[in-house]
C-alpha cells in the first residue's frame, strides 16, 4: 500500500495530513471523511502496537494461512451464512464439512448425521449442552419426574461451559482436579453424577494442561454406573483443539463416535482445524440426538430452511476456508502439519526439562502440540509470572495461571505450538528463555552491568 497519493498539487505524504497530526478520535466520529489510504495507514500503524500473533504461544487459534485462503475469504466476504437460500453453495459447503467431520469422528452414518458451523467452540458447546438438556428434560417429563434441577458434570473445563451453565441456568458440577492429574479421572464420576445429570463433558485437549481426558475410560465408568444404577448418561466431547489432531496423529485413540455413549462432539475450525478465526463445529451422532424443538424453520429468506445456532447473521467465508483447507491438505496434509507441530512441542519440552528448572505436566507428546509445566523448585527466587513478564520483553506471550480447584495452589505456564510456528522460531524462543532465566537469577547489580555491556 503506497504511503502517498496523487493530489492535484502533487504527492501528499500521509504523515503530513490533518488526521496524522492529532491523536485519532476515541469518543466521537469525525465530522468529515478522509482519504482511505491515509486512514488505512494510520489504523494499520496503530495496530502494529498489538503483540505479534506469531510470538503468541498462548493461543490455540490459527495465526498463519495460505494466500489462497485470504483470496477465497476476500471473494466471499459478502456471503451471509444464514442466507442459505441465496447462497446455496455456501450452505452446501457447510453441509459437506459436517459430513466429513462426522466421518473423521466415526459417526455410524456420516451421510445422515446432523451438525452445523458456529462462530467457534463456545457456541458449539452451548448447542451441544442445550441438546443434552432438552433430551434429559423430555425423558424426565415422560417418566413423570421433576426436571427443574439439571446439572452438567465435567472436569477442568474452558470458561465457555461456565458461561453455558450460568446463561442457561443449570448447575455446573466441576469435579475437583486431583493432585498430579491433568484432567478428569473416571473414578471420580460416581460421586458427582445423579439422576439430574444431563451429561458429562469430556475434554480432548484440556485448556489448562494440553492433555486429553480419557474419554473411553470415562465412557466405561458411565457404563458401570448404568449397570449399577440404571442411569444412562450421555457424553459430549469438547474436542475444541483435539478434534483435528487426534484423528490424524493418534488414530488409534478411541474418543469419538466409536464410543456409543458419545452423543455429540464440538471442535474449533479456527484452532487445529487450521482455518482463520471465526468458525467452530458441532456434530451429533445421529439426527435423533438433536431435539426438534431446537431447530427453527426460517422462511423469510426465501425457501424454508432449518437453522440451529445462537447467532443469525454470520460470515460464510470462514466455512469456505474450512472446506478449502480440508480439500487442500487432505488427511495426509493434516497428518504432516500436526505431526510436525507435535515434534516441535516434544523438542520444546525436552529443552525445558534440560534447564532443570521445570517439572513438565504435559510433555508435548500424545495429545495436543503444547507443553505445560510448573517450577521444579518450590523455593525458586522467581515465579512463573515473573518469567512470563520477562519473556514479554522479547515479545513472547506465554501465559501463567493457577490450575482449577482443587489444585489452585499450583501455578503453571503453557506454550502452544501451531501451524506456522517452526523449529527455528522455537530455537529462538529457547534462547530467549535462557536469557530470561539468567536475568531472573542474577542479582540486580550484575544484570545491570550485563545490560550495559550489550
Ligand atoms: C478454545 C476452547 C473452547 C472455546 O472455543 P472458541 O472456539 O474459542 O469459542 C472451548 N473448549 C475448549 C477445550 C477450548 O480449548
Amino acid at each position: 500500500m503506497p504511503l502517498h497519493r496523487t493530489t492535484p498539487g502533487g504527492f501528499a505524504d500521509v504523515y503530513t495530513q490533518p488526521l496524522s497530526r492529532v491523536p485519532l478520535p476515541k469518543y466521537r466520529m469525525p465530522e468529515h471523511s478522509s482519504d482511505p489510504r491515509e486512514v488505512y495507514e494510520l489504523v494499520r500503524s496503530e495496530l502494529l502496537l498489538d503483540g505479534d500473533a506469531s510470538q503468541n504461544l498462548a493461543t490455540f487459534c490459527t495465526t498463519w494461512s495460505e494466500p489462497e485462503v485470504h483470496a477465497l475469504m476476500n471473494e466471499n466476504i459478502d456471503k451471509n451464512m444464514i442466507d442459505k437460500d441465496e447462497y446455496p453453495l455456501t450452505a452446501e459447503l457447510e453441509s459437506r464439512c459436517v459430513h466429513i467431520m462426522a466421518n473423521l469422528w466415526h459417526a455410524p452414518h456420516e451421510r445422515s448425521t446432523i451438525g452445523c458451523s458456529t462462530t467457534g467452540s463456545s457456541e458449539a458447546c452451548m448447542l451441544g449442552g442445550l441438546a443434552l438438556h432438552r433430551r434429559w428434560r423430555a425423558r424426565r417429563r415422560e417418566a413423570g419426574l421433576p426436571a427443574d434441577r439439571p446439572n452438567l458434570v465435567c472436569g477442568p473445563v474452558q470458561v465457555c461451559w461456565e458461561k453455558f451453565a450460568r446463561y442457561f441456568d443449570l448447575e455446573l458440577r466441576q469435579v475437583p482436579l486431583e493432585e498430579g492429574a491433568t484432567g478428569l479421572r473416571p473414578h471420580q464420576l460416581k460421586d458427582h453424577v445423579d439422576e439430574n445429570t444431563i451429561g458429562v463433558v469430556a475434554i480432548l485437549g484440556v485448556t489448562f494442561t494440553c492433555a486429553y481426558e480419557p474419554v473411553a475410560d470415562i465412557a466405561a465408568a458411565l457404563d458401570d454406573l448404568q449397570r449399577e444404577t440404571g442411569l444412562d448418561i450421555p457424553i459430549h466431547v469438547d474436542a475444541a483443539s483435539g478434534g483435528f489432531v487426534a484423528p490424524f496423529v493418534q488414530p488409534d485413540l478411541v474418543w469419538d463416535f466409536r464410543l456409543p455413549r458419545v452423543a455429540s462432539i464440538n471442535t474449533s475450525g479456527h484452532k487445529y482445524g487450521l482455518t482463520p478465526l471465526g468458525v467452530g463445529w458441532v456434530v451429533w451422532r445421529e439426527a435423533a440426538c438433536l431435539p426438534d424443538e431446537l431447530v427453527f424453520w426460517v422462511d423469510y429468506l426465501g425457501g424454508n430452511m432449518p437453522t440451529f445456532a445462537l447467532n443469525f447473521s454470520r460470515p460464510g467465508s470462514e466455512v469456505v476456508a474450512q472446506y478449502y483447507t480440508m480439500l487442500r491438505l487432505g488427511r495426509e496434509g493434516y497428518r504432516a502439519v500436526q505431526q510436525s507441530c507435535l515434534d516441535t512441542a516434544a523438542h520444546l519440552a525436552d529443552r525445558l526439562a534440560a534447564t532443570g528448572r521445570f517439572t513438565l505436566l504435559h510433555d508435548g507428546r500424545g495429545a495436543i502440540p503444547g507443553v505445560s509445566y510448573t517450577l521444579a523448585d518450590p523455593g525458586s527466587p522467581f515465579s512463573l509470572y515473573d518469567l512470563s513478564d520477562t519473556l514479554r520483553m522479547r515479545g513472547w506471550q506465554v501465559p501463567t495461571y493457577p490450575l482449577p480447584p482443587a489444585q489452585e495452589q499450583t501455578v503453571v505456564q503453557r506454550a502452544l505450538i501451531r501451524h506456522g510456528i517452526g523449529r527455528d522460531r522455537i530455537s529462538l524462543f529457547v534462547d530467549d528463555l535462557h536469557w530470561a532465566l539468567t536475568r531472573l537469577t542474577t542479582p540486580p547489580d550484575d544484570s545491570k552491568r550485563r545490560g550495559f555491556h550489550h
